[in-house]
């Protein structure tokens, strides 16, 4: 196993489960990857993931088997908001991705104005046939419901979910069901709506009392549990054939302790790194594999912020914003009022305080370019994030209101599902198909968030399974102990 993220982590558990004997090598000094903790005024909060979406049942059941369904929690309908140009306006409370359930409702207006809410409107009346070839979600959506609808609802969704504009998106990797739902009830706004009531417990998202990062927890002590050799600090540069074993041979070197190499040897090897590494590892194993330069999509930096302003219980801007990418006044893509959102977090903090978080790194044109706010020293970004919290709260901060204050950075975290993903994933794992005993699971191939992570993960270790012939119950070990050479 390469990669301690939560694909790396659920494939091992899976490997684990059926008897087999699992060597995991991470490149970082913790496990979780996207999904870990960090401390900011004492409170641990979640430092990546902080939700999983409830439209598939993949999430609640890993969690049933960990042991952690009681400490599922939904969030407050306190209702969110975006800022747009003009402002903070309330967004549609139903729908999927911002694409509203009733485009008609009179209370998007603010954000549509009248020529915009006319124009979604028609969706009610097309046939719905209109938008159906549309392979990405900009262009299905433009078509049913018109450039606003997409400009000022979709588009500060996905970038701060996607952190790709709907245009760069394929539908069916980001909405998966939603032209079959627009096929069945004839409009957008009914598709987006009958999906989002699919979602159980009438909630998109839910989290863990604790946060996410308690799964990562969970994850790592049921492989401990099990017997699996977890090695950190690892970074795996080259991967090998094991001419004695008709296996792998991982090569890992530790950059922090004298760059040393050390070996893992196994028979099934499965990688669950970010796209672009797990490709370089194997392309040269396989000339067809080197041609799937994966989108990285851009760095992005999370900065959290811990205040004392009581004006803030109310919750004046709900759960939080997401910006529209003309709003000038701000640079923050979103905002996450925490304590508004999760009564754990709103508990943990106290009377008056509050963790706001806040998200930077809008796509840019070249994805290698760093987004400038992401480019920031920690100091200047906290002061940025402080200046962009008030101006979206409607609430000035001053920096001595600052009980504490955290700045994380993510790089290919957020891999972008662009349009033709799913042909594309299809084509890398027939091609992998030719390398025997692999697998690639994670992110950039089963699309951003836990959801989707956790569901093909464990799909792809059990066809891996299957193929390797291993039984289904307790099965013969497969050695992969590593030997340091
Ligand atoms: C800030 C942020 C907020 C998010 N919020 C949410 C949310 O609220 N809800 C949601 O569902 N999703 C959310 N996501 C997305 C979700 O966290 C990810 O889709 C998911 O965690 C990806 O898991 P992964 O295992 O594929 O990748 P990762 O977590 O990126 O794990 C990959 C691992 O591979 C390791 N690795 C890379 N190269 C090597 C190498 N050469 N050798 C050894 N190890 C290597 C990396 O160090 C890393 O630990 C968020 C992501 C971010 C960044």
């Amino acid at each position: 196993m390469v990669g301690g993220g939560v694909a790396g982590l659920v494939a091992a558990r899976d490997l684990a489960a059926r008897g087999l004997r699992v060597t995991l090598v991470e490149a970082e000094d913790h496990l979780g990857g996207a999904v870990g903790a960090h401390q900011v005024a004492g409170l641990v909060l979640d430092s990546g993931a902080e939700a999983f979406a409830t439209r598939s049942p993949a999430v609640p059941e890993l969690l049933g088997e960990l042991g952690l369904a009681e400490r599922v929690v939904h969030p407050r309908r306190a209702g969110s908001w975006l800022y747009l140009p003009e402002g903070a306006v309330p967004a549609p409370d139903s729908g999927v991705l911002g694409i509203p359930a009733d485009p008609t409702a009179p209370r998007l207006r603010a954000a549509l104005g009248r020529a915009g809410l006319l124009r979604a409107s028609l969706d009610r009346r097309m046939p719905a046939a209109v938008g159906a070839s549309e392979r990405s979600l900009g262009g299905l959506v433009r078509a049913r419901m018109g450039q606003r609808v997409v400009e000022r609802l979709v588009a500060p969704v996905t970038t701060g979910v996607h952190s790709a504009h709907p245009d760069e998106l394929d539908v069916d990797a980001v909405a998966p069901g939603l032209r079959r739902a627009l096929r069945e009830h004839g409009s957008l706004g009914a598709a987006a709506g009958a999906l989002r009531r699919a979602a159980p417990a009438g909630s998109a998202v839910a989290g863990l009392r604790g946060g996410m990062n308690t799964l990562s927890e969970a994850l790592v002590r049921d492989l401990e549990r099990a017997g699996a050799k977890l090695v950190t600090d690892h970074d795996v540069i080259a991967l090998d054939r094991d001419p004695r074993r008709d296996g792998w041979m991982v090569i890992q070197r530790q950059p922090r302790h004298g760059a040393k190499t050390a070996v893992a040897r196994g028979e099934l090897l499965v990688l669950a790194t970010d796209g672009a590494t797990a490709v370089r590892l194997l392309g040269g194993h396989r000339d067809g594999l080197q041609r799937f330069g994966p989108e990285p999509g851009p760095q992005v930096a999370l900065a959290t912020l811990v205040v004392d302003d009581p004006r803030l219980d109310g919750a004046p801007r709900g759960t939080g914003l997401l910006v529209s990418a003309d709003a000038r006044a701000v640079r923050a893509k979103a905002l996450t009022h925490a304590t508004a959102k999760w009564d754990w977090v709103r508990e943990a903090a106290g009377p008056g305080r509050h963790v706001l978080r806040l998200s930077y790194g809008r796509a840019q044109p070249d994805p290698s370019v760093v987004p400038p706010e992401v480019a920031l020293p920690d100091q200047q970004l906290i002061r940025l994030a402080l200046s962009d919290a008030s101006t979206l709260m409607g609430v000035p901060l001053r920096p001595e209101q600052l009980a504490g204050a955290d700045i994380v950075r993510w790089r290919a975290a957020l891999p972008r599902a662009g349009v033709g993903h799913a042909q594309r994933v299809a084509a890398f794992r027939a091609e992998l198909a030719h390398l025997p005993g692999t697998a690639a699971v994670g992110a950039w191939l089963a699309g951003t968030g836990l959801s989707s992570v956790v569901a093909d993960t464990r799909e792809q270790v059990r066809a891996l399974l299957t193929a390797a012939g291993v039984p289904a119950a307790a099965a013969t070990p497969t050695p992969s102990t590593p030997r340091k050479d």
